[in-house]
């Protein structure tokens, strides 16, 4: 079922706005992205990024709204209200740029997607539930600030513990 007016992260998501170079006429996520939904518990790098991050957060968790969504290695909806997004680059730290990407990359490669293709939230939902495993992150997110402090982790064990009571 597509949801109707429940997706609200991608309220700003209008023709001729652009986000990675080309109209952005689609729901947009980074790969790394796909991991952060499941263990975000609110910190995040501004207030302004926080309050997007959980809108987003709460249509990737909502089980009852499915819709497409366009996966990126690059700048999504969360980047845009990042205090740390630059022109053109994550302006975070020297290599931070270079850093987020590899991730994006290992992200999308574990989770079998390509970069650039739509998927259903569910598809995506479910790969992610299947196929990484909490220690994963060790590899998936090397260099990570939010890493050590566990919620993370805590978020896609918690992912897949729903999914397999719902399949049970
Ligand atoms: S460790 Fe970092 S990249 Fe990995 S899920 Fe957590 S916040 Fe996202």
């Amino acid at each position: 079922m597509i949801a109707e007016g429940g997706v609200i992260f991608f309220k700003n998501n209008v023709p001729g706005d652009s986000i990675n170079g080309g109209d952005k006429v689609k729901n947009v996520l980074r790969g790394h992205h796909l991991l952060c939904t499941h263990g975000f518990k609110g910190m995040g790098y501004s207030s302004g990024f926080v309050k997007v991050m959980t809108e987003i957060v709460a249509d990737i968790r909502n089980e009852g709204a499915d819709f497409p969504i366009q996966i990126v290695q690059g700048f999504d909806e969360a980047c845009q209200a990042c205090p740390h997004k630059g022109e053109s680059r994550c302006v975070k730290g020297v290599d931070s740029h270079e850093h987020v990407l590899s991730m994006d990359e290992r992200v999308i490669e574990h989770l079998c997607l390509q970069a650039g293709e739509t998927y259903m939230k569910s598809d995506l939902v479910q790969r992610t539930a299947v196929k990484v495993e909490p220690d994963d992150l060790d590899r998936l997110c090397a260099g990570c600030s939010w890493l050590e402090y566990g919620v993370c982790k805590e978020g896609i064990r918690e992912l897949k513990e729903m999914m397999g009571r719902n399949e049970s």
